[in-house]
């Protein structure tokens, strides 16, 4: 896109080079899923309803509070295998109803909207795989096929049918994320009905059956904000298992330019120039993004620089 300048997109939270070999033709091997899981060098970590124990570290980073297998607390099912890392370390998630109690001062619990951008890039990307794994395991447990209890195999990663012989995979739902421009180089932002005051971002939505992921880009601007869309240029994903997608982000150029907002997804929808984003900023009339989202990395591509320092929505 002629954004006229060469700043490229910043780091995508979630989706660091964690360095970390899922090491998938071992999910189905039981004897060595075991020999892993009791192995000294292995680190376990708990995770519940989306969050487990972070800590600081003596370096000043923040890291997952992981422990050895005989420290884990104690479980016959729900252990992900996440994978290994370049040093033969084997990395297991369990899964609990509760996180365990920790005496430390500073260890304490946090999801991965908070944790992902506090973590390393290891420690952000094997949270977000047991998340999502979390997430698709507890809401999976019957068969699609004949309604039978499920039970879960593959180290976390398919629920099988005692039935009827179904195995079933995590589920990821696809959805487009976009930096829609128009002719004269300004940025569509939408405000969604229930956000606060000042709260803009970019639109997105869901990829439907049957579509290309380029036509849902042109449907989704289309149908929020009445606008047309020609050409779109993929940008970066995204995991985002908040509980269960994957976030496309795309640059878009807009063919039409008068907004119709549809009152349902959109509130409002407006353009911005630089100018006019950066006086907007300043005045405290539009927020700067803060969070994970890919939303503000692609606003960045547009706006040439980081954005202001921003503030939690
Ligand atoms: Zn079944």
């Amino acid at each position: 896109m002629s954004s006229g300048t060469a700043y490229g997109i910043g780091p995508v939270a979630l989706t660091g080079g964690s360095g970390i070999d899922r090491a998938a033709h071992h999910r189905l091997d039981e004897a060595w899923l075991a020999a892993a899981w009791s192995h000294p060098t292995t680190r376990v970590f708990v995770v519940s309803g989306g969050q487990a124990l972070i800590d600081d570290t003596p370096d000043g980073r923040t890291a997952l509070v992981m422990t050895p297998a005989f420290e884990a607390p104690p479980t016959e099912q729900h252990r992900y295998f996440l994978g290994t890392d370049p040093d033969g370390v084997r990395y297991f998630a369990l899964q609990k109803d509760s996180l365990p109690g920790r005496m430390d001062d500073s260890a304490r619990p946090a999801g991965l909207r908070e944790a992902g951008l506090l973590l390393g890039d290891r420690d952000a990307a094997l949270l977000t795989h047991a998340v999502a794994l979390e997430n698709w395991q507890r809401t999976h447990r019957f068969c699609s096929r004949c309604g039978e209890r499920t039970a879960i195999a593959a180290a976390g990663h398919i629920r099988r049918c005692p039935a009827c012989g179904a195995e079933h995979y995590p589920r990821t739902d696809a959805a487009v994320i976009m930096a829609v421009t128009d002719a004269d180089d300004r940025l569509l932002l939408g405000r969604q009905l229930h956000w606060p005051e000042g709260r803009f971002s970019t639109l997105a939505g869901f990829v439907e059956p049957g579509e290309t992921i380029e036509q849902t880009v042109r449907r989704e601007v289309f149908e929020e904000a009445g606008v047309e869309v020609g050409e779109v240029e993929y940008v970066a994903s995204q995991p985002w298992p908040f509980p269960a997608s994957l976030m496309l982000g795309f640059l878009a150029r807009a063919t039409s330019t008068e907004v119709r907002v549809d009152g349902e997804e959109l509130h409002e929808a407006r353009w911005f120039s630089r100018e006019e984003l950066r006086t907007a900023f300043g005045t405290g009339e539009v927020l700067p993004p803060s969070g994970i989202s890919i939303a503000a990395r692609l606003i960045e591509l547009w706006y040439g620089e980081p954005l202001p320092t921003a503030r939690p929505w």
